[in-house]
Parts: C-alpha cells; structure tokens; sequence
C-alpha cells in the first residue's frame, strides 16, 4: 500500500467531498480516501500495483474537478496554489463589486421614479455577475447534478438563476423597471466574498503545516576531500561529515561526532530551554545551534528527517476525520434536496394557495434557498481539528487526527507504564553481586554484552555502567530479546540470561543462592535483575530509577480533571508500591508481563475509555489495545508509529494538556454545529415568509446571501478563536 496526496480544485463544498471520496473508493486499486475540505485535498491509500497516483488523477477529473498530484517532500507548493486559488477569488470579488454596486445604487435611488431604460440599464449591469464571477457556482451545480446530487452550488445558481430570468422576462416582457437584477448581483458577489475570506481563514486555520515547513534547512557544509563547501540540503547524503557553527541551523538529522554544544530544539519539542548535546548524541535537522560548532554525522536526510515525519503526520492528522464529523455529513446530505424542497413548497403555497403575486412568492423561495447552504456546517469540524492539532504541534504534542482528539477528549482512565514512563527511563546500576568465582567486571562484561541489544532502560543502564567501569562488553551471538522479561544470548559458545528473576527462573535456573539478596534490594525499592549462564545464576545488579519530576504534579491534575489513574509494570511489587506512593496514582498492578498489561487495559475499558501511557519500546500492545495510545518518548521512530498522541518532549506533563485540548477543540466543535444549525434553523422559515403575515418579515434574498457568507466565516473564525484559549 502506498499513499498519495492529491490537491483537489473545484470543490465548493462539504457535498463535493462525498462526490470525490465515492469516486475515488470506487476506483481500481484505491484502498482508502480521505478527502479533506477545509486543506483541498485528499489522502488516498492505494496498491501500487493497481494503479498509480495519474490514475488517481484521472478518476477525480472525471467527475469534473482538478487534481494534482502533491509532492510529500515538497514544500511551499501548497502554499503557491493557495496563493492562485485566492487571486483568483479576490478577481471575482472585484468585478463582482464593480457591477453590483452600481446596479443597487440604481435600483435604490430610482426606484420610485425609474431612470428610462432603466430595466435594461440593470440588465446590462447583473449580465457578467451571473455568468463570469457567478460561473463557478454554475459548473459546480452541473457537476453535481451529472453525478446524481446537489450541491450548495446547486442552491446559489437556482437561487440566483430564478432571480434573474424572472428580471428578465420583466423587463422585455412587461415592460416593467421593478425587478431583482440587482439582488442577483449582489447576491453572487457576496457569497464570492465569503469564499474568499474563508479562504483565507481556512489558510490560517492549517498555518501550523506551513510554520513547519518554513523550517526546512536550505543548506549544509559538508566536508568533501577535506575541504568544507556550502551545498544545499537536498544533496547531502547519509554518512556524510556536516560543520554545524553556532546560530546556524542544523541541516539534517544526525549524530555528533566531534564538539559539543546547546541546541534550540523547541521548533520540535515545544521545549523552549536549550539543550546540552555532547558526542555520541542525536540531533534533529532544523533544530537551531547556540553556542559551540560541532561535527556531525548525518544519520537520514530528505523525508526520512525527523522534520519530515512530523509534517506528514501532522497533516495525515489532518485529514483524519473526527466520528463527529459524519454527523456532519449526513446533515449535508439531506440538507441540499431538502432546502429544494422546502423552497417548491414556499413558491407553491405562497403562489398558488394564497393567492400571492408571483414576485413576492419567488423572492421567498430564492431567499430559502440562499439562506440554506449547509456550508457552515461542514465547516464546523475540520477546521476546529485543524487549529486544534496545530497548537498541539506547535507545544510537541502530536494528536494523530479528529479520531484520536475526540477520544482524548472523552478519557476516563489513565494507565501508565513505569519504566520510562512514571520514571526517568535513566536508571542507574547501584550495585553488583556476583557469585562464589565470578568476579563483578566479568558479570558486568557479559550482562553488558547482551544487553547492548536492547532498548530497554535497564539494558542502557548495565551500558553505561560497563562504559563507567572500563569494562570492554563481551562479544556476542543469536541474541533474543523477551519482551517484559529480560534478554538472552550466546557468549563464547554458552547460552547466557539477563533480565527479571522470574526470567531466570523460567529458564530453569535455580536462583536460590540469591534470593535473599534480591529480596534486601527490593525491599529498599530497587529493580532487580539476574544474571545467568550455562545453567547457573552469577550474578545480581540492582538499580534505582528515580521518578520524574513532574509526575506528582501531573497525577494530581490529572485527578482534578476528573480522571482515574493506575500504573503497570513488570518490576516488582515493592518498587511500584512505593512510586505509587510517591507519584500519587490511586492503583498499580506489579509483576505483569506485557500481555497481560493487554488484558488489564481491557478490563478498564468496561467502564469507559483508557489511555495508555508508554514509551512505545516494550508495551506496543498495551497501546494498541487502549482507546488512546500514548507514547513518551523524545522523539523515537517507534513512539511515532505506536502512539495515537506522542509527545516530542520528554515531559509528562504534556498528559493532561493533551487532553484539555482535546477537550477545548471538542467544544469548540459542538459550539461551531450549534451555531452552524442554529443560523439555518432560524433563517429558513423567516425566508419562507413564515412570519409575514404577523409581522411583514421577510428575508431579502440579498440579506441572506449575506449572512450565509457571514456564517461560514464566522464558524472558521471560532474556530479560530481556540488559539486564544490557554491548555
Ligand atoms: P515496565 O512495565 O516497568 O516498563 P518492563 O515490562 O519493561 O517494565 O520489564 C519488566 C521487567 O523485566 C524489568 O523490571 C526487568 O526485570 C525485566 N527486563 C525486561 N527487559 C529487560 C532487559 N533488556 N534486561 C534486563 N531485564 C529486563
Ligand atoms: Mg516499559
């Protein structure tokens, strides 16, 4: 499976999304769509070997829109044809203006004493508004009806239509001056008007995706045959040597190998304190370089960059629809044939029931169908989730789409991890016994040698310690990893153990010898590990984990905001008791296997939606299983991939942040569908003249465009209004 985006012009509405998303379902090969509005384009999942992105291409322009195949790597393009969309809707706007608002003026002033040839006069004016700035909503409601539907185009051009050929015939028929020339006009311009500035907030609304790509480094000096030259970023290669001097940015992803420095890392974290990077340690391209050149070693480049990634998946979030938002659609598409509906019957029972004049009947049915369009209701969700996920990204806290935000804001209980999670991930070794003949550096040389394996922060921990000692760890072979468990390897033709004791055990290794000294340390709080090999137990390590700083903090806001929290680990009951104790966190389970943290997740969720909190290394089941997936992890690839929200800080204290804003953009959305309904709710009965006989109110067609451009724009704008609020 492959994905292509593709930048779709000619979609006027949220009902164009439902035409574009069956087109392309329906097309060979095509796995899955997601057609995005409020960005214009759409995400397809496709089977290379079906069809390729010129197909997909063809299938949309089929249905009469265009598309474009959008580069992933590639920036600033988007940004150019957001640019020719809105020259072109401001173009309109202003021929739209220069007509209509002569042709009001007109109609305004003489409408008691007509000037002569006035009629025609309008005629001549209302002509270029309905065919050259209204031909839009024309080619939209064409391609809607050939494809079986209807639009809010659909509804403009009758609306409008109806409007000026009624005019027409008044004027070259009955000679007459009173006609709706103008409200025509100034109708079709306004409705361009409101395109045009929800264009330009629906721009605002996705600027996050265009702050990210504004950091793309331009250039690198590399060194080639010794010489340091300038080179731009596209032509560095993996492996290559790049000078990084200070204030410059950090051109690509990369491991310094000589210097060290302070890094400005908050376009990726959040985290607006520099960091201290020595030798050894990774850096993320784009990242800014305070004090202190250094060398580095490029590890990935183009769109394997770390930067790269979070672009895709921050726009991926994007299109990803929240469950609410088929509320949406489904209202839009009843909406469209129903407003058609209820406009006949206005006509028919104002014209033909009550006896009124023609005129009168007509202008009460164009004005339903203006004042209806559902646009501001399919408007209501995307771009809430796109400003909501923006500030998200901006803080380090990627939110992977509207399905995760929705369920982030709806959470009842958090589950952490421990190792990692709860605690630092930075344990130390504070003490070694070793068996009878064995001495202590050469059970740090074998544990060490097997646990440069893993990734696991207790394999780190024995490293570092081996690193601390002088100790060179031993070579070895077949190594296998047992997740929650431990590690096992060969060592000079032995198999040999490391991990939990009740690892070794199950290995069939008698570890009667130390029992007790294992016990002493677990019942001060430390971790311990065994260590075994052909058959017999050699040796113990203790080590402590100290728990983050903020966890307590986090917990107890947590609890304030009405959540539960529990912690599982696979340690043992004495050290998740006391970090229990420590942190706050109402239960724990201790001495669980990763499977079995699975089937604990599962037996919350009967009482409402979990989160599981983790570092993504050893517990990608238990975030798999959870509604929410939470990945802790400074920005490793797996915590990318596993996590439904990963935080690019190391801080858990973007837990219950993430999940206000989930809970802010939830409202917002609610907030947005109220309004979007409320408006139409309101405006289609007072537009059927409803109220007329009681109170003479009726909506001019002219108002009604108005307010429906108002309204689209005023939904984006609340949307808009979430920025302002603190989380
Ligand atoms: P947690 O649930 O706290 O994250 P894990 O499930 O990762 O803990 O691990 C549970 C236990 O398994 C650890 O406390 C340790 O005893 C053992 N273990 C797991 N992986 C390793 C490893 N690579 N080396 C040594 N011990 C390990
Ligand atoms: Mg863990």
């Amino acid at each position: 499976m492959e994905k292509a985006d593709l930048k779709i012009a000619g979609m006027h509405c949220e009902s164009c999304v439902k035409l574009i998303e069956k087109a392309l379902g329906k097309a060979k090969g095509v796995h899955s769509v997601v057609v995005n509005f409020a960005a214009g384009k759409a995400l397809v999942t496709y089977d290379p070997a079906l069809t390729d992105p010129s197909g997909l291409v063809r299938a949309v322009e089929k249905r009469g829109y265009g598309a474009r195949l959008i580069e992933r790597a590639d920036t600033g393009k988007t940004e150019t044809t957001y640019r020719g969309e809105l020259r072109g809707l401001r173009k309109r706007f202003i021929i739209g203006a220069v007509f209509a608002v002569p042709a009001l003026v007109l109609s305004m002033f003489f409408m008691r004493d007509p000037l002569p040839y006035q009629g025609y006069m309008l005629w001549f004016l209302a002509t270029p508004v309905q065919f050259y700035v209204g031909r839009e909503f024309y080619l939209g409601a064409w391609i809607a009806l050939r494809n079986g539907s209807s639009t809010m185009d659909t509804l403009v051009a009758l609306g409008t239509s109806a409007a000026y050929f009624y005019s027409l015939y008044l004027v070259l028929f009955e000679g007459e001056n009173h006609q709706y020339f103008e409200a025509s006009a100034v109708l079709i311009t306004l409705v361009v008007l409101g395109k045009y500035l929800e264009a330009v907030s629906k721009h605002r609304t996705s600027e996050a995706i265009g702050r990210l790509e504004k950091l793309f480094p331009k250039e690198a000096s590399v060194i080639r045959n010794g010489l340091e030259v300038k080179v731009p970023v596209e032509e560095v290669d993996p492996g290559e040597a790049v000078v990084v001097r200070p204030g410059e940015q950090v051109p690509v992803d990369g491991e310094i190998v000589k210097g060290t420095t302070t890094l400005d890392e908050s376009m990726v974290t959040g985290e607006s304190v520099p960091v201290a990077r020595g030798v050894g340690e990774a850096v993320i391209g784009s990242t800014i370089n305070r004090e202190g050149s250094f060398t580095m070693k490029v590890t990935r480049t183009g769109s394997e960059t770390m930067l790269a990634k979070i672009v895709r998946l921050v726009e991926d979030a994007q299109m990803r629809k929240a469950p609410v938002q088929r509320f949406a659609d489904k209202v839009s598409s009843w909406f469209v044939p129903a407003v058609i509906a209820v406009a006949c019957v206005t006509f028919i029972v104002w014209f033909v029931v009550l006896g009124a004049a023609l005129s009168f009947a007509l202008v009460a049915a164009v004005s339903v169908l203006v004042i209806a369009c559902p646009c501001a209701l399919g408007l209501a969700t995307p771009t809430a989730i796109m400003v909501g996920t923006g500030m998200g990204a901006r803080e380090g806290i990627l939110i992977k789409g509207g399905d995760a935000l929705e369920t982030a804001g709806r959470l009842r209980h958090i589950v952490f991890d421990k190792t990692g999670t709860i605690t630092k991930a930075a344990p130390e070794v504070t003490a070694i016994k070793a068996f009878k003949e064995y001495s202590e550096t050469e059970c740090v040389r074998l544990a060490a040698g097997m646990e440069r394996g893993s990734e696991h922060p207790l394999a780190k921990a024995v490293v570092r310690k081996a690193g601390m000692m002088g100790v060179q760890p031993a070579e070895m072979d077949d190594f296998r990893a047992h997740t929650g468990k431990g590690v096992e390897a060969l060592i000079g033709g032995d198999r040999y153990h490391v991990g939990s004791p009740r690892f070794i055990e199950e290995a069939g290794i008698d570890t009667e010898y130390f029992r007790q000294a294992a016990e002493e340390y677990e019942a001060e709080g430390q971790t311990v590990i065994m260590l075994a090999g052909a058959g017999k137990a050699l040796g113990i390590f203790a080590l402590s984990d100290t728990v983050r700083p903020e966890a307590a903090e986090t917990v107890s806001r947590l609890h304030a905001m009405g959540l539960s929290t529990s912690m599982i680990t696979g340690d043992n009951e004495q050290v998740a008791r006391a970090i229990a104790g420590e942190t706050g966190i109402s239960s724990y389970r201790a001495g669980i296997l990763p499977g079995e943290k699975a089937a604990f997740i599962e037996k919350m969720q009967g009482s409402g939606k979990v989160a599981m909190v983790g570092d993504g290394i050893n517990d990608a089941p238990a975030l798999a299983r959870a509604d929410i997936g939470i990945a802790m992890g400074s920005g490793t690839d797996i915590a990318m991939e596993t996590g439904d929200i990963v935080f690019m800080r190391d801080d858990l204290s973007c837990l219950p942040r993430a999940i206000r804003l989930s809970r802010l953009t939830m409202q917002r959305i609610g907030l947005n569908m109220f309004w979007a309904l409320f408006y139409n709710a309101v405006g289609i009965p007072v537009a059927a003249g409803l109220l007329y006989p009681w109170t003479g109110w009726l909506l001019n067609p002219m108002i009604a465009g108005g307010a429906m451009a108002l309204s689209s724009v005023s939904v984006v704008l609340s949307s808009l209004m979430l920025k302002l609020k603190k989380f």
